[in-house]
């Protein structure tokens, strides 16, 4: 048996609306990095939560806050997304914090399936961040 807990990045959940739809339908059918897992194992999802936001000043320190909520929960691995995987910078050094941490939690990265090359997600990704879209100041000055 194996319980595991999936790290997302918050800006993939929180400012593109990520459900972690493809991540939570692959550790069901044990795709992409969930094929590790024997289709004989339980495979327990105790629990997902999201980078605390990017690290400004704090380096590892807010995630290791934050990473509390799974791993005060017996689990034996984090699954880093493929967003994170993918996206963002301070992935290696996140991990390398999370490791000497939590000797005894595997940290793994990636969730689902990958369909398309890191690259082209990127461009995708980049793509949907800079698509025009209105905000609060247009609405304050009117130009909604
Ligand atoms: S630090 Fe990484 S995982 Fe966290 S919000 Fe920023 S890009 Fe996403």
């Amino acid at each position: 048996m194996a319980r595991i807990g999936i790290l997302t990045c918050s800006n993939a959940t929180q400012d593109l609306g990520c459900s972690s739809v493809s991540c939570l339908a692959d550790s069901r059918k044990r795709k992409g990095a969930f094929a590790r897992y024997p289709e004989d194992e339980n495979l327990t999802l105790v629990g997902i939560i999201n980078c605390p936001g990017c690290p400004t000043l704090t380096g590892a320190d807010k995630l290791l806050q934050r990473i509390r909520a799974l791993t005060e929960f017996h689990i034996d691995a984090i699954h880093f997304t493929y967003c994170i995987k993918s996206l963002c910078p301070f992935k290696e050094k996140y991990k390398k914090a999370l490791e000497e941490t939590f000797p005894e939690i595997r940290i793994i990265l990636g969730t689902h399936e990958e369909h398309i090359t890191p690259e082209e997600f990127r461009q995708r990704v980049k793509k949907l961040f800079l698509q025009p879209r209105l905000s609060m100041p247009d609405v304050i000055l009117g130009k909604d």
